[in-house]
């Protein structure tokens, strides 16, 4: 694609202002017939173009409400046990793209809350920015996220409604596929260099952990110093295990919204590794994380005939 084309938006930038408009209706609906305490959506952030997440309560702050490109973050962040208590008691309502679904069916299958508890407002979601972009430009092939290239759930399905309609989208390279695809070809002592190399620049801001739907234990076990499981500071061995923990911990339940990797500061491609992980189990177990509620994990269960090819 040449610079020419880059500028050229992906969609017509009324499919977000018709969705926000959707959004604020139907939070507006339900906080004055009092089915929800609050509405956790999004609202414009500091800077041009940027967005921050909004908990909703009057209408005051309804009329703030908006979907955007911007829109990066997944919210249901928000709703494991351990970060329910920054919203207010009772049911809320929550603004999902089709990516945060996967989150919220695995939040769901983990206990962390039932369906009746949420009143989901879906998106139909033509794509939001990736990390680093320039978020004052149009939505475009340059600036769009990487997994919205490959996107399959632009529309989200089981929701109470979607906001707004999906515009005809672009076919563009699935970039994501194409370096999983290098990663493949690699031999195993090319893939150990790659990814020493990148974990090497890890500098344990531990956003990555933050930001995470599933990162919601009350300790992390790479916090602990008594005994200490893991080395905290940003050394090559204690990042290396930082990160082997993190993938093992969150194989078999990662949605691959691909929130770690935005906020990355030393742009780690963690979604590159989280969806290795998500590949591995497929092909072992035929199992793909978030795709129903009432799942149990695949490394929390057994069944006669899974794979142990693996076990030397
Ligand atoms: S992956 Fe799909 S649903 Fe998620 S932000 Fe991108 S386009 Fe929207
Ligand atoms: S966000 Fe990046 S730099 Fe920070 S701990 Fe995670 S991987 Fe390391
Ligand atoms: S590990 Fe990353 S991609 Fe997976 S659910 Fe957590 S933030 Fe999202």
């Amino acid at each position: 694609m040449n610079e020419k084309n880059m500028e050229i938006p992906l969609v017509d930038p009324a499919c977000y202002a018709a969705a926000t408009a959707a959004i604020r209706a139907e939070a507006s609906r339900l906080l004055e017939a009092g089915e929800v305490a609050a509405v956790v959506g999004y609202r414009a952030g500091r800077r041009a173009g940027t967005v921050m997440p909004e908990v909703a309560v009057c209408a005051a702050a309804v009329a703030q409400l908006l979907f955007s490109p911007g829109c990066q973050h997944n919210l249901t962040l928000f709703l494991s046990k351990a970060k329910r208590d920054a919203l207010p008691k009772g049911k809320v309502a929550i603004v999902v793209k089709g990516c945060d679904l996967r989150a919220l069916a695995g939040l769901i299958s983990e206990s962390q809350l039932k369906r009746d508890d949420v009143h989901v407002i879906g998106v139909a979601c033509p794509g939001v920015y990736g990390a680093n972009a320039d978020q004052t430009r149009p939505l475009n092939a340059d600036t769009v996220a990487r997994k919205c290239r490959e996107c399959k759930v632009h529309l989200p399905e089981g929701v109470d409604l979607v906001a707004g309609t999906l515009p005809a989208l672009a076919d563009l390279p699935a970039l994501e596929a194409q370096e999983m695809a290098r990663l493949e070809a690699m031999s195993a002592q090319e893939r150990w260099a790659f990814w020493t190399e990148q974990f090497s620049r890890c500098i344990r801001c531990l956003a990555c952990r933050q930001v995470c739907p599933f990162c919601f234990c009350t300790q992390c076990l790479c916090d602990r110093n008594r005994p200490q499981a893991v080395d905290t500071s940003p050394r090559p061995a204690g990042s290396t295990a930082w990160h082997l923990v993190r993938a093992m911990h969150l194989a078999g339940r990662c949605s691959g919204c691909a929130e770690c990797e935005r906020v990355c500061p030393m742009d780690i491609p963690l979604n590159l590794l989280n969806r290795k992980m998500a590949q591995e189990l497929f092909e072992l177990y035929g199992f793909e994380a978030g795709m129903q509620s009432q799942e149990q994990g695949v490394l929390t269960s057994y069944r006669n005939d899974d794979d142990q090819s693996f076990i030397k």
